[in-house]
């Protein structure tokens, strides 16, 4: 049954029927909903998909990584433009609390490699499925195919939403629709426009979390290669930028993996100011004094052997090729040959593999979304919005986007959490 209420001549004249409506059943509205039911609210949850958590099932790769092991002083920094936002989010409810609440609930967790959280049976459907039973635990009624098209707001107060059809009442209001990227997943941007129609300000919309694009055509034919225990800097018109340490991979329009996705944010800013290179050092562990005795001792130790052949005991083969034409010099050469100049040109392109950025995929294509609704507009002791009496935000809809690490969904589930509670205790109050 569906509730209909002829707006506006009705709405804000008979009780209304729901203490607070969730709109977007994703990470953080599942968590908020939940949350707001578990109090006691009688909750309505809207989603525009026929399902719920679509995105989130695909996290991780299948696996969710839905948080990480750090401590909170090292979870803020790991958001931008300013994790200070999420401290009090977290003083509530943090990793441990997130951990206990999915073990609880039947989803055993593990920790793997950089503090990274998963389950324990691989299967991010998982963690969906737990919500999904903690929000009908909560007596939360879920109507799905439901866009919602309009906040309805009365003297700065929310008063609930319209979807095409219908119009729900409520004192309060979540707004949890995500971002833009992935957009088959529901997360199409459409909070942005809901926030932005009733006086709030969007931060412009950028990917975040990004493969990037390169001009040199050799990288095409590396495709599919890793590149493990590198570093990488970003030189902005000459200027040296931020550096990364761990995997990248190349693909076929350039690069990708942990370092680059993490170094994303900052080139997608930089690409506006000036050329954009990345410095890649490929043996970062060692100083170049440490370096050069390696590369002298690999020539006395193979003296007939030629340099691309000996390239093969310190570099991946299939980096070999470009390694050679990068440095001109020649791969048929033998170790007793190389010259103290050559060997000052392989040094030098060992550190500093340079590669220029021409540009970054869509924001389809990006993990996460850079900008949203401006989080100074937003009480982060609660969540509510400081424009609109009623109305909280949560999740990426948000102006604050974190690293890969399990960082954005410990953000979206914090902040989801905080709305639910807030959003309950103001309706039930
Ligand atoms: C491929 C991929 C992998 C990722 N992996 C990880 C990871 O491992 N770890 C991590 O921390 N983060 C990861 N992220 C990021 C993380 O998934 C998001 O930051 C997180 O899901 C945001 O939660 P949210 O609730 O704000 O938005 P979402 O989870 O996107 O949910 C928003 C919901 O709102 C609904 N909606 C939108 N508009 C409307 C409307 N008008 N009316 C009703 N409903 C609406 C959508 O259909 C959707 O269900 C990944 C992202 C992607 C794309």
């Amino acid at each position: 049954m569906n509730i209909v209420i002829d707006f506006p001549s009705r709405i804000g004249k008979g009780p209304p029927v729901f203490d607070v409506i969730v709109i977007g059943a994703g990470a953080s509205g599942m968590m908020a909903a939940g949350r707001a039911g578990e109090l006691g609210a009688r909750v309505l949850l809207l989603e525009k998909m026929s399902r719920a958590g679509l995105k989130l099932g695909i996290t991780g790769k299948g696996r969710c990584n839905l948080t990480n092991e750090g401590d909170i002083p090292t979870f803020l920094k790991k958001y931008y433009p300013d994790g200070r936002f999420l401290r009090n989010g977290f003083a509530r409810f943090f990793n441990q609390d997130l951990i206990r609440f999915f073990e609880e609930r039947g989803v055993p967790l593990t920790v793997e490699r950089g503090g990274r959280v998963f389950p324990r049976s691989g299967r991010a459907l998982d963690v969906v499925s737990a919500l999904l039973r903690y929000v009908q635990q909560g007596g939360v009624r879920l109507l799905k195919e439901r866009a919602v098209r309009e906040i309805l707001v009365r003297d700065g107060s929310v008063l609930g939403v319209r979807t095409a059809w219908e119009t729900f009442e409520a004192p309060s209001v979540i707004l949890a629709c995500g971002g833009a990227s992935y957009p088959r997943t529901g997360s199409t941007g459409d909070g942005y426009a809901l926030a932005r129609r009733i006086g709030h300000r969007i931060v412009s919309i950028r990917p975040h979390l990004v493969p990037l694009e390169t001009e040199e055509p050799w990288v095409q034919g590396l495709q599919g290669l890793a590149l493990k225990n590198v570093s990488v800097t970003v030189w902005v018109g000459g200027r040296k930028g931020p550096s990364e340490f761990g995997e990248m991979l190349f693909t076929h329009f350039g690069v990708s993996g942990p370092i680059i996705l993490t170094l994303s944010g900052f080139v997608v800013d930089a690409l506006a100011q000036g050329k954009v290179e990345l410095a890649l050092n490929l043996k970062p562990a060692l100083t170049p004094d440490q370096l050069d005795q390696r590369l002298q001792r690999e020539f006395r130790a193979h003296p007939h052997k030629t340099l691309k052949t000996i390239l093969t005991f310190l570099l991946p083969k299939r980096l070999v090729p470009v390694f050679l034409d990068r440095s001109e010099v020649s791969g048929e050469k033998k170790g007793h040959q190389i010259t103290a100049l050559e060997r000052k040109r392989l040094l030098h392109l060992f550190n500093n593999l340079r590669l220029t950025v021409k540009g970054h995929r869509p924001l389809e294509e990006a993990i996460v979304t850079a900008g949203g609704v401006a989080v100074k507009e937003v009480n982060p002791l609660t969540m509510e919005s400081r424009i609109v009496r009623g109305l909280y935000l949560c999740g990426e809809v948000l102006d604050i986007q974190g690293q890969t690490g399990g960082y954005n969904l410990q953000a979206a589930f914090s902040t989801g959490r905080l709305a639910g509670e807030s959003a309950a205790r103001r309706a039930l109050a």
